[in-house]
């Protein structure tokens, strides 16, 4: 089976190149093709002399995974599916675990100029939140840098996405050599060259991980809080034992948001668990004084699960009264809900 050349880093692109007999520049020139002409084969990569990409071929590919279906939403929001068993064999060759079987989704969510890419980091997730279907099907592996990339090279919107979320299957700081590894392809200036401020990362709060991403990344964070009293939190999400919420905020408290770089809190709303004036109080004190936004979900109805949608008129109650209470807070309108593409809906499934 052939290397991937795609997820690789120009540091291991050097080596690459150097191995196959190239002149040093020859790496920036591969990670040109890979990464803004985004070529599907070295055959493509024509300013490599012929003997360049014969000796490249004989050991490697580009090996982007291509997506083995797409449904569109009817508001534009537009749903791929990455199939496990591609031509690469097992997609999690470099570095990650052997993935057991399904797919992962990528989302791409089109509003005014903007096209958002919303990512997979792992197919499954271990963090078992309740309210999740990627949660629901278990932990199946951690995806590559190659497989990460992939999704931004293999849409349809490859060439005009402005922004990435990390949101898709998984929890990405379970996953963080090889997210960010990504990020790095995605913001180094022989890569995809974007400003880190279109990357937001969200998370559940894995506390010394996420110290680690506060330290060594300059993307946005999103946090997913959906409740602020650790008991009824931990009711749905079990990462609160090991990090409590009012922790991960402590930690956060330590970093500096008012500049470029921002932080907001996730908020599902579930009819009759986290709708009440007390907890929008005590949101409100949790995160009193933090230069952050609120931003309030809509949760999208399914199977076995005790809590319902909210009414709209209800989350603006809710919004408001965080609103004078000096949080800033948006209501985020859902998307993709009829392909099932929306927050807390991907399962990598046909279904
Ligand atoms: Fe995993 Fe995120 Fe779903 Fe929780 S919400 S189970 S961390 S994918």
């Amino acid at each position: 089976m052939k290397i991937r050349l795609i997820g690789k880093n120009l540091e291991e692109l050097k080596a690459v190149a150097d191995e196959a007999g190239l002149p040093g520049f020859a790496a920036r020139q591969i990670a040109d093709w890979l990464y803004r002409k985004k070529v599907r084969d070295i055959s493509a990569m024509t300013n490599i002399s012929k003997a360049g990409r014969d000796a490249l071929e004989s050991k490697y590919e580009v090996g982007a995974i291509l997506p083995s279906e797409c449904v569109s939403s009817s508001d534009g929001t537009k749903k791929y599916l990455f199939p496990v068993t591609c031509s690469h064999g097992n997609v999690f060759a470099e570095g990650g675990e052997r993935m057991e079987d399904g797919a992962v989704e990528a989302v791409m969510i089109p509003e005014d100029d903007r096209k958002t890419l919303c990512v997979s980091s792992q197919s499954g997730c271990r963090m078992g939140c309740r309210f999740c279907m990627t949660g629901r099907q278990g932990f199946h592996g951690h995806l590559s840098a190659a497989d990460i990339i992939s999704q931004f090279v293999a849409v349809d919107e490859a060439d005009g996405l402005t922004n990435a979320v990390f949101m898709g299957m998984g929890e990405p700081l379970d996953n963080y050599g090889n997210v960010m590894k990504a990020m790095e392809i995605l913001t180094a200036p022989w890569g995809f060259a974007w400003s880190p401020k279109r990357i937001t990362l969200s998370t559940i709060g894995v506390i010394p991980v996420l110290k680690r991403f506060l330290d060594e990344s300059r993307c946005h964070l999103a946090v997913s809080l959906h409740n602020p009293f650790g008991d009824e939190r931990q009711e749905l999400m079990p990462v609160q034992k090991a990090y409590p919420i009012t922790d991960v905020v402590e930690l956060i408290r330590r970093y500096d948001f008012s500049g470029q770089r921002r932080v907001s809190f996730e908020y599902t709303m579930f009819m009759g668990y986290n709708d009440s004036k007390r907890h929008a109080d005590a949101l409100a004190r949790l995160l009193k004084g933090l230069e952050c936004r609120v931003n309030l979900i809509r949760f999208h109805k399914i199977p076995d699960f005790p809590y319902d949608t909210i009414p709209d008129e209800l989350m603006e109650q809710f919004r408001k009264r965080l609103n004078a209470s000096g949080i800033v807070t948006t209501i985020r309108a859902s998307r993709g809900e009829d392909i099932l593409a929306a927050c807390g809906m991907l399962a990598g499934k046909h279904e």
